[in-house]
């Protein structure tokens, strides 16, 4: 059932997107299109850097928990070894294991909340033994030991098992609201700190506080173990995630003779900070990554601190991702034509920007994605540091391919739920996609980027329309992408296919998502998210004030919801666009609170329980895991890259033990 395939990559190019549901999760498989059309240079390039990523793969685990790595070793050698194992068991554990890797550890990625096993101790303990009879456990792991006898494995699964098995022994990763007399750093599963409380950190000064484990010794003295592979001379010496990180340094080393100088500089500092540790060698990569924009772009560090309830400690994580050719010329052409888009706006013209200074946005095409970096992630603005975007600005990326992967998973089954009939779900089949990717370019590059502030708010709006001025701000830039989909200057730039259709589709979907997007708030009747209440402010102004615009209606006892006249919508969008940018010039805190209050926070409940009932029925998944591609390259006589190929696996279960099979040579096929 778990056999091993021939070849790393499977010839698989098949365009399927769902490639497998454990539960409420959903594996999908992220493709990359653009990567065909890469220069052998730049797909050598690609190549090593996604070995970087999955050089690092490991380190989360066990940020995420003392006992990741070790649970992840026994799970892979199982699913390795399976032959012979009680099939009573074998499907629970591959299950577990499956959604192991998805978590990056047995803790809900979103939630943090741990989950356990469908199997018993015995029948893992068992498996175990077939296992390692079969052959496993006989190198070591990385840094772990290898298991020789059977004591030894009894002993290893003995050391997991509350780990594995007790609901209360470390429930969450990060507990940022712990019960009983635990405080947020000793409820948490994560390793950031070990052996101390809050009360224990109180002026000390870490020296690394993004990548370091905080230890207290023996004899009550606090250390922190730095998170660095060490220098080749010995000044530096190896710390915390050597093997990885060296590992890592090895295949950046290979990726720099490919990259064009500007990258290859970006490339050399990240391997210095990786050696050192140093936050001044980070802060020299960030500041080279931030200003270069290739095509093959990629990110890997201790970057995001959510997951520490300081908020101080970087998650390992990385990507590497091509540039989306036609979505970022679309954006360069909106962008070169801003100000025609300013003109044609349906505002106050002494609200017109007559110069811009317009946003740096790359729409790219994920290759791979590892660590502590999730494929629900379709919007990222890098890096974190301060000091680096005040000085050199921030890249934004929008992961079209995961957002694809997302919309294409669930999507289609919803909308055949919830469309007003099949002129809609005909259109969204053949012009939803083209929508969708519009509507971001618009939004993103006409329309944050547009409109002129008064002289009294000259310094921004955010200080006078407070909590109010993100859903503001969202909305005035989904408005301005609604606004001016129907302008014929898009398809002068060839921007849109079929204009007319393509707009009523933008149109469809913004009247319905305010209905449809009732299914993530279970409980209460108001909505907090402010992307969620500007959509809800858009469709229930505009239904209100310009009437035969959006209808709702009921069918069967079930609510719908339809664009009755897309002319009299786009007149509705153009009021309410005319009205926010009034309110975001001048400052207008009563105004915006006044319209977001009454159009965009409280709905109906009974109508959310009907939403929910609708799609428990269509069985969608609630949490997902992506699936990468799979590059393999043929090396000439020098161990130069001749030629590198792109597949898609399929599989879970092959993807993670071929990245587990870099550092423990039992799990290659
Ligand atoms: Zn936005």
């Amino acid at each position: 059932m778990y056999a091993a395939t021939p070849a790393l990559c499977q010839e698989e190019k098949a365009g399927k997107i769902l490639v497998e549901r454990v539960g409420d999760t959903a594996f999908i498989q992220l493709h990359a299109p653009s990567f065909q059309a890469l220069t052998p240079r730049q797909q050598a390039l690609a190549y090593w850097l996604t070995q970087a990523s999955i050089a690092i793969d490991p380190i989360i685990y066990d940020q995420l928990s003392a006992y990741g790595l070790q649970e992840k070793r026994l799970l892979e050698e199982i699913m390795a070894h399976p032959q012979g194992i009680d099939p009573a068991a074998m499907p629970k554990i591959a299950e577990f294991a499956k959604l192991f890797w998805a978590n990056r550890g047995n803790h809900n990625d979103l939630t943090s909340q741990k989950f356990l096993p469908a199997f018993t101790f015995d029948q893992l303990e068992k498996a175990a033994l077939v296992a390692q009879k079969n052959g496993a456990f006989r190198t070591a792991y990385s840094d772990l030991p290898p298991l020789k006898t059977p004591a030894d494995v009894t002993r290893e699964l003995e050391s997991l098992r509350a780990s594995l098995f007790d609901p209360a022994f470390e429930p969450m990763i990060t507990a940022k609201s712990p019960v009983g007399r635990k405080d947020t750093i000793q409820a948490s599963s994560n390793t950031f700190y070990k052996n101390l409380s809050l009360t224990d950190l109180k002026g000390f000064q870490e020296k690394y506080p993004l990548n370091s484990s905080v230890v207290k010794t023996a004899d009550g003295k606090l250390t922190e173990l730095v998170y660095r592979a060490g220098t080749p001379d010995g000044k530096v010496p190896p710390g915390l995630y050597a093997t990885f990180l060296k590992q890592a340094n090895e295949y950046f080393e290979k990726a720099r003779a490919y990259a064009e100088p500007a990258q290859a500089e970006a490339i050399g500092h990240l391997i210095r900070y990786y050696q050192t540790g140093e936050y001044a060698d980070w802060v020299a990569f960030g500041t080279a990554w931030v200003q270069n924009d290739a095509t093959v772009d990629f990110d890997n560090g201790f970057i995001e601190v959510y997951r520490d309830a300081r908020g101080a400690k970087g998650s390992s994580q990385s990507f590497v991702t091509v540039t989306d050719k036609p979505i970022t010329t679309a954006m360069k052409k909106l962008a070169e034509n801003a100000g025609y888009f300013e003109q044609k706006a349906p505002w106050d013209p002494k609200y017109k920007l007559t110069s811009f200074k317009l946003p740096v946005v790359k729409a790219v095409e994920t290759v791979i994605e590892s660590g502590d970096f999730s494929v629900t992630t379709i919007g990222d603005n890098l890096p974190n540091e301060n000091e680096i975007h005040e000085k050199y600005g921030s890249k934004n990326f929008l992961f079209t391919g995961s957002d694809r992967a997302l919309n294409d998973a669930t999507g289609k089954t919803a909308i055949a739920e919830f469309a007003a009939g099949p002129a809609e779900i005909e259109r969204n089949e053949t012009y939803g996609t083209e929508a969708g990717s519009l509507m971001t370019a618009l939004h993103e590059v006409i329309g944050h980027g547009s409109g002129k502030l008064s002289e009294r708010v000259s310094r921004g709006a955010q200080p006078f329309l407070k909590e109010y001025f993100s859903t503001l701000e969202e909305g005035r830039a989904d408005l301005m992408a609604l606004w001016n989909v129907w302008d014929p200057k898009l398809k002068e730039l060839g921007l849109i296919s079929n204009q007319e259709e393509v707009a009523k589709a933008m149109y469809d979907n913004a009247a319905l998502v305010a209905l449809t997007q009732l299914r993530r708030i279970p409980h209460g009747d108001t909505i907090e998210e402010d992307h969620e209440r500007d959509r809800q402010l858009i469709a229930h102004y505009v239904a209100d004030k310009v009437p035969g615009s959006i209808e709702q209606f009921t069918r069967d006892g079930r609510t719908y919801v339809r664009v009755a006249d897309y002319q009299k919508m786009r007149q509705g969008v153009g009021m309410l666009l005319a009205e926010l940018m009034r309110i975001k010039a001048e400052g207008d805190y009563d105004a915006i609170k006044a319209l977001v209050d009454k159009y965009g926070v409280h709905f109906d409940p009974a109508l959310r329980d009907q939403v929910l009932a609708r799609y428990k029925k269509l069985n969608l998944p609630t949490y997902f895991a992506g699936m990468n591609a799979c590059l393999t390259a043929s090396f000439g006589k020098n161990g130069e890259v001749e030629k590198v190929e792109i597949d898609y696996l399929l599989d879970p279960v092959r993807q993670y033990l071929n990245y587990g099979a870099m550092y423990d040579k039992a799990l290659a096929p």
